[in-house]
């Protein structure tokens, strides 16, 4: 056993439903279902003349006719076989008997196969008689219309009604530590208002049982238990989880006894279905409460809780109102806007004002936003990376981000709190709202941070308490809450955002599925137009040809043919051209991996720059080796090369420059002129379809090529663009993925 641990759960581990005692005030009997005789509490002779241990696995009757009740000599039996038809029949616990000549109150339950009988007193302490004053004092409970005086009221009607020394309300924190927020006590006592008690004070498993049985009464902490017994050949300890007599666990005796008190009482406030508190009453001295005075306290208890329901939800309706009016309108904005950030974020009504948050970030589209007084760029950017790897769930928040995020303490001032909704996690899309540090002072009773103590083996236990002196604390590093009519408004934005984004990425997808179709039939149209000029310019060239044979033409018409010879001819390639650029969509890429270099000085072999009557130099850099269409990418270098050659044509010594360079994703061709150059306002404007710049007019082109150019790196994922200055030349870029060979 690691003993440097503390062994917290000692407390948790208890078995204290099955503790093996019950409290002496009363005793108890456990049937089988034939009715046997199978438990004793080892008390019996105090309460029955002549009962002693042997009645184990002696039936029923026996016990009956020790009981010696006046009334009816069978009555518990009867009882149990009139229980059996019975639905509702616990609910009319408990049975009114006398013992011995005594008044007292059965109660029985049931637990698996066994059939409880407790026997307690049927008179309170003090002649308590809660009965006849529940009603009044509800109505005195329920007086005022605010939480704190309606909790108060209670604490001083359970008071008048039980009169023990101390009435507490006591109400759990998420955290399991409970506070006493309201108080009615004897005079002379100290206050306890407002002290926080630490989750380890009232077990897990202690929780569940208040959970199941609403009262639960100490009578006497002092008092010694009672023995609860069985026959040698049955192991099986007995289950008192619903029993009212279960005696108490020995750490939680040791608590009160620390306390110095003498008897508890306390009575469960349940809220949705959970333990919200404890109606928690201290007698200094023993006390007991009958079954029915307990039931009636019970009452006051149940009508607390639903009151509390009531009272939360009124408290929160004007808030929820003001939400979701701001809410409506942030829809509106989302559904006329186009710009989804701009709805959320750009209009009077910001998501900000959905929540009580002093400050809101949203990460969408890899743009970061903030609203209100939020932490500065770079720590939320180390915090979002934190939330990337961390939080997995869709909706989250904390009040004490810098517990579980530590670099958050440079920035708790303006972000304790956090509540978060992922948009998508894959893209990185986040809506985070923020809440300063609220620096709180909390009172303890005694140390909540030394609930342990070393027994004589070294090993450390949590131990009840000993010391209630009042331990204040200052709290940091938290927030406010994150109220419900926040979280709800949240997750109203969260599915009116996410429906918006998908609306709009549908109809971005079918405006994209339009133009594709438009686009392809604008291909087709341009391809069956070309192809049906073809003919006719043919044709137009052929009688120009034709015609020029006759030796009897005059000059004059004999030019006119020739050029329309020549402008047919152009028209040809025009048409050529288109026919090549629309051809390309319609051919699938066939990816191969590209000896670049090669084909370079292939074009530059075919370009017989000794031809030319100008100088020209093409220098090579680095020419890697490229992924892609064999065909396609010949075409893209060809065309640039030639443009270089061609738009360097004023220069009495043209040089051009050819390299590549890989890249960690990618191979980047540039191909450098010191030639005419290109206006930068044109830039862009080059990579259309016969768009031509005014300054190479003089210059023969269809202004096709760039257009080619651009399709084929498109069509291959790569990029093409161009650096230039006018009169000195321009350089074209054509990056390309990086292929498999290529590292
Ligand atoms: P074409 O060369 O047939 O005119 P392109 O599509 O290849 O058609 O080029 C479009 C236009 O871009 C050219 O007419 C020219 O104005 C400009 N251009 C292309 N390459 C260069 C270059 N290297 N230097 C200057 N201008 C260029």
């Amino acid at each position: 056993m690691d003993n440097e641990k503390i062994d917290v759960t000692n407390c948790d581990l208890e078995l204290i439903h099955i503790p093996g005692q019950i409290q002496a005030h009363g005793f108890l009997i456990v049937l089988d279902h034939n009715l046997i005789i199978r438990f004793v509490s080892d008390n019996l002779p105090q309460f029955i003349l002549g009962a002693s241990n042997n009645l184990i696995n002696e039936p029923l009757a026996k016990l009956e006719l020790l009981i010696k009740n006046r009334k009816q000599p069978e009555f518990i039996m009867q009882l149990i076989k009139f229980g059996e038809a019975d639905e509702n029949f616990y609910q009319k616990n408990p049975f009114s008997l006398d013992v011995s000549g005594m008044p007292f109150h059965l109660i029985l339950s049931k637990i698996g196969p066994l059939q409880l009988l407790e026997f307690e007193p049927a008179a309170s302490d003090d002649n308590v008689d809660i009965q006849s004053k529940v009603g009044s004092s509800i109505m005195a409970m329920l007086g005022d219309k605010n939480i704190t005086s309606l909790v108060s009221n209670a604490a001083i009607q359970v008071k008048k009604n039980i009169n023990y020394d101390r009435v507490m309300v006591y109400k759990f924190a998420e955290d399991g530590h409970g506070e006493v927020i309201a108080e009615a006590k004897n005079d002379g006592l100290e206050a306890w208002l407002g002290l926080h008690y630490p989750a380890s004070d009232i077990p897990k498993q202690a929780r569940e049982l208040y959970k199941l049985n609403l009262t639960r009464i100490i009578a006497d902490v002092n008092a010694a238990p009672a023995k609860i017994i069985t026959s040698a050949n049955n192991p099986q300890p007995l289950n008192l989880t619903n029993s009212q007599l279960r005696a108490v666990s020995p750490i939680h005796i040791q608590y009160l006894k620390n306390m110095e008190v003498a008897s508890s009482f306390s009575i469960s406030l349940i809220y949705k279905g959970e333990l919200w508190g404890l109606i928690a009453c201290h007698n200094y001295t023993p006390r007991f409460l009958d079954y029915k005075s307990r039931e009636s306290a019970k009452l006051i208890g149940q009508i607390l809780s639903n009151a509390l329901e009531f009272m939360e939800k009124e408290q929160n309706v004007e808030l929820q109102k003001l939400f979701e009016e701001r809410l409506v309108q942030l829809n509106r904005y989302l559904l006329k806007n186009n710009s989804i950030e701009n709805a959320i974020i750009g209009e009077k009504v910001t998501l900000l004002d959905i929540t009580a948050a002093s400050g809101a970030v949203l990460l969408f589209e890899n743009k970061l936003t903030t609203l209100g007084t939020t932490p500065t760029s770079e720590e939320l950017e180390g915090l979002i990376d934190w939330a990337q790897n961390n939080i997995t769930d869709l909706s989250w928040q904390t009040t004490n981000l810098s517990a579980l995020y530590p670099p958050a303490a440079a920035f708790k001032d303006v972000a304790s709190g956090m509540l978060l909704f992922t948009i998508s996690k894959q893209l990185k899309e986040y809506v985070i709202w923020f809440k300063p540090e609220v620096l709180q002072t909390v009172s303890w009773a005694g140390n909540p941070n030394k609930p342990v103590t070393i027994d004589e083996t070294g090993l450390k236990h949590l131990s009840p308490r000993h010391s209630f002196e009042k331990w204040v604390q200052d709290v940091t590093g938290t927030s406010l809450q994150w109220m419900p009519e926040e979280i709800k408004a949240v997750t109203r934005l969260k599915d009116e955002l996410l429906y918006a984004i998908n609306i709009k990425a549908n109809a971005i997808r079918l405006l994209n599925d339009k133009l594709r179709e438009a686009y392809e039939e604008l291909d087709t149209f341009s391809y069956t137009i070309s192809h049906d000029l073809k003919s006719p310019i043919a044709a137009i060239k052929g009688y120009s040809d034709l015609m020029l044979m006759k030796p009897e033409l005059e000059t004059d018409m004999q030019k006119a043919l020739k050029r329309i010879g020549e402008r047919a001819g152009k028209m040809n390639n025009m048409v050529n051209d288109i026919l090549n650029y629309t051809h390309l969509t319609r051919l699938d890429i066939q990816y191969k991996d590209l000896n670049a270099g090669a084909m370079i000085e292939d074009i530059i072999t075919d370009l017989d720059l000794d031809d030319f009557k100008r100088k020209i130099k093409i220098t090579l850099g680095p020419l890697p080796k490229l992924y892609g269409d064999k065909v396609m990418i010949m075409q893209v270098f060809s065309n640039l090369i030639n443009n270089a050659v061609k738009y360097s044509v004023n220069e009495e010594s043209a040089s051009i420059h050819i390299e590549g360079k890989v890249k960690e994703k990618e191979v980047i061709y540039s191909i450098k002129d010191n030639g005419l150059g290109i206006a930068p306002e044109n830039m862009t404007l080059i990579f259309g379809l016969f768009k031509r710049m005014d300054n190479v007019h003089k210059i023969d082109g269809s202004g096709v090529g760039l257009a080619i150019v651009k399709r084929i790196v498109e069509k291959h994922n790569g990029k093409i663009w161009v650096e230039s200055e006018l009169g000195k030349g321009s350089i074209f870029y054509v990056s390309f993925k990086k292929g498999m060979l290529i590292s």
